[in-house]
């Protein structure tokens, strides 16, 4: 971090300024120009609120020079993390997956969604069994009952199983169960104490963007869970709130190579929230395909006016199937060498 000091600034204050970083056990190194001096700030400077160090009377102003996450940080770890999900399936790095299925589990049916993407070359089952909804008079998912029939589906289709989880109290619970991927939703993406609880297992988490969350937030977020020694975390850029009204939210496509830029954690796009209609779904898929995302995440229902939730963005089966023929011809285009 460096601190940037006005050219105004007395030697006494210049002084007194240093003396307070080291006083926090930094070192310091100056570097006089002709017009400004530079306080290098060496040391874990993520300790350091750089709002403070920009409030004090000297100061004009403060950089990072090293992003204030490390493990999620590509720098310190550059090959692509892959992730192992269970079942065979193992996403990043080269490995695509295609995460489908409903919005909620609302029962048996899920086995025919399920069935069906499957069928359709998806190779993980999605499903809400605990439901984060803007309103509490809102179907609020089947709770364990969901997570065994999630179980069940799993265990006859061979496909690892994503399922978000809103309390830290129910991660035991997911454990037991022996939920393949967890969930954190984007109203949970800074849910601190639910980011912790998940580090301090082992099981993989696919981690959405937050409602409004900048990229910076949601690597922070990864942060945390590893921190706690959890290394296996999936981003998922999902759309983030803007002045358009005309979608649910707007997909952030650069947030793809942005996220593979700076983090060596696998990035999958969810195009289903990010627009919150069918017919916008699979553009945005094939976007975020081409983009280079590790994976999708799409919402499935064989009869969307009947969903308990989000049925307006879900696609049939045949939709999804059409999606996943074209998802294959995108991802060899984008793989071809074209010998440039
Ligand atoms: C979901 O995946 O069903 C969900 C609620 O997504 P998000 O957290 O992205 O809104
Ligand atoms: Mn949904």
């Amino acid at each position: 971090m460096i601190a940037i000091v006005k050219d105004t600034a007395t030697e006494a204050q210049l002084g007194h300024f240093v003396n307070w970083i080291e006083g926090r056990g930094f070192k310091t190194n100056i570097s006089r120009g002709e017009h400004e001096t530079i306080v290098g700030i060496i040391g874990d400077t993520t300790l350091i609120d750089p709002f403070l160090l920009e409030s004090m009377e000297i100061v004009e102003q403060v950089k990072r020079v090293t992003e204030p996450f490390k493990k999620a940080n590509r720098k310190f770890h550059p090959a692509d993390s892959i992730i192992d999900c269970g079942h065979g399936v193992r996403i990043g790095g080269g490995n695509f997956q295609v995460i489908a299925g409903p919005c909620s589990v609302e029962g048996e049916g899920l086995l025919t969604i399920a069935r069906a993407v499957k069928k359709a070359g998806a190779t993980m089952l999605r499903g809400g069994a605990y439901k984060p909804r803007t309103s509490p008079y809102s179907h609020q998912g089947m709770g364990p009952t969901g997570l065994d029939l999630l179980m069940e589906a799993s265990a006859e289709l061979d496909m690892p199983v994503v399922t978000e989880v809103m309390d830290p109290r129910d991660v035991g619970l997911f454990l037991d169960k022996g939920i393949d991927v967890m969930q954190i939703g984007a109203r949970n993406a800074q849910n601190f104490p639910l980011l912790r609880e998940v580090g301090k297992t082992g099981v993989p988490v696919l981690l959405k963007r937050g409602l409004a969350g900048t990229i910076d937030e949601l690597l922070m977020a990864a942060e945390y869970i590893m921190s706690e020694g959890n290394p296996n975390v999936i981003l998922c850029e999902r759309g983030i709130r803007s002045f358009e009204t005309r979608t649910r939210n707007s997909f952030d496509v650069n947030a793809i190579p942005v996220l593979h830029h700076l983090s060596h954690l696998p990035v999958v796009g969810d195009p289903s929230h990010a627009t919150g209609y069918t017919r916008y779904v699979r553009p945005i898929a094939y976007a975020a395909c081409a983009a280079g995302a590790d994976g999708l995440e799409i919402e499935v229902h064989d009869r969307p006016s009947e969903a308990w939730s989000d049925g307006a963005q879900a696609l049939t089966p045949p939709q999804f199937a059409d999606a996943m023929r074209r998802i294959a011809l995108i991802r060899e285009a984008i793989s071809a060498d074209v010998g440039v």
